[in-house]
């Protein structure tokens, strides 16, 4: 970590290469990542199929902007919406998740005419002003305020509470399908249809965030295909170029017909959508969702076995896993990485998160489990 870098937190492993599941520091020892990057490589780190359109598209043309038709723009916006729900028919490539959820948050605006939003509790949207006024946590919202205004937060899965929130002032409901960064919270079963329900007779637009649940990680390309329900915008970013920063917009109708001026310099460049392209065509050809149901069962059936009443609760849906622990998770995951190799992410204060690349296998999967045991269940025989 750089000197000079005076907001990132920095881990004392430097890391030089990486190849599918593992990285490795420069004196070759491998770390198994199971989060560290955020769900950013669902394909594994520099998966050879990305690799190379990145680099013929960086040595045949790096950038034009997205005025002139470029063949990997093209190919990338007819997959992304080949890969989304029916209904969702058009898209927009934006740089981040932050700016996704600022598109739709906007479009949902200037489709309604409304201005209300609202959000729920334990949220997470990212950190510009917009997505930041739809995210929960105050520590991230204080320092900055005031934000964009007029969002209303509602208890996370309490569809009574959600009907009482939705009315005529409404432009959108912002939801998470599940969790991430709030603890990897799972709704109730139907708490999604509702919110489908209530925003199509109200006339409000339902936006699904799935920069992290989306791109396969939970069984399904899309969370929200796991409950059956379309949103009007679905917002994608971190796993979309396979670790290149690009986010989407997929809208349907109705809210690309009412969408006022909106662009970014760098939208849908040729090199991050050659990326993107890549990402889709493997994920989708190589079934990697249906994978990563497989291995997200097998994984948490031997975490059951492995940890047991050493842990609170183990849930999540695919390879998205949060262990709710009986302590604190930012301590875990310091003891996996340093005595086990193992990189995993905290989701709050007790809940560890994996997030691991889609192409795990079973023997991989094995060693995550092994890793937890040492550290989170010393002291009883592995079952696994
Ligand atoms: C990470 C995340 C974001 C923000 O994405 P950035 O690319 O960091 O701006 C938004 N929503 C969810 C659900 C996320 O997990």
């Amino acid at each position: 970590m750089s000197d000079h870098d005076f907001i990132s937190g920095s881990k004392p492993i430097g890391i030089e290469r990486g190849e599918g599941v593992s990285l490795y520091t420069a004196d070759g020892t491998e770390y198994l990542d199971a989060g560290a990057s955020y769900a950013c490589t669902p394909l594994g780190h520099s998966h050879p199929v990305v690799v190379d359109a990145v680099q013929k598209q960086v040595a045949n043309l790096t950038f034009v902007d997205s005025s002139f038709p470029v063949e990997s723009r093209e190919d990338a916006y007819a997959a992304l919406v080949a890969a989304t729900p029916d209904g969702l028919d058009s898209a927009w490539f934006c740089n981040s998740g932050t700016e996704s959820n600022e598109a739709a948050l906007k479009f949902a605006r200037s489709a309604t005419g409304n201005s209300k939003i609202i959000a729920a509790t334990r949220s997470f949207h990212g950190r510009t002003m917009g997505s930041l006024a739809a995210t929960w946590k105050d520590k991230y919202k204080a320092p900055y305020e005031p934000l964009a205004g007029d969002v209303e937060f509602v208890p996370y899965g309490d569809s009574d509470e959600l009907a009482d929130a939705v009315d005529d002032e409404t432009a959108a409901v912002i939801l998470e399908p599940i969790q991430g960064e709030g603890g990897i919270n799972v709704p109730p079963a139907g708490y999604l249809e509702t919110a489908r329900e209530l925003t199509d007779e109200a006339g409000v637009a339902l936006v699904f965030d799935e920069v992290q649940t989306g791109m396969g990680r939970t069984g399904s390309m899309w969370a929200c295909q796991n409950a059956g329900v379309t949103p009007d915008v679905l917002t994608t970013a971190k796993g979309l170029g396979n670790g290149l920063p690009i986010g989407a917009v997929a809208v349907r109708d109705w809210i690309a017909d009412g969408a006022a001026s909106h662009n970014a310099t760098f939208s849908g460049g040729p090199v991050v959508t050659a990326a993107v392209h890549a990402t889709i065509t493997t994920l989708v050809e190589e079934g990697y969702p249906a994978h990563a149901a497989a291995m997200g069962d097998y994984l948490t059936t031997e975490l059951e076995a492995a940890l047991g009443d050493e842990v609170r609760e183990i849930r999540g849906e695919g390879l998205l896993i949060g262990i709710e622990l009986k302590r604190g998770a930012n301590r875990v995951a310091r003891d996996l990485a340093m005595n086990e190799q193992v990189l995993a992410l905290p989701a709050g204060r007790t809940v560890l998160r994996l997030l691991s690349p889609l192409v795990i296998d079973e023997s991989e999967a094995d060693r995550l489990v092994d890793a937890l045991h040492a550290v989170i269940a010393p002291d009883t025989d592995a079952e696994s």
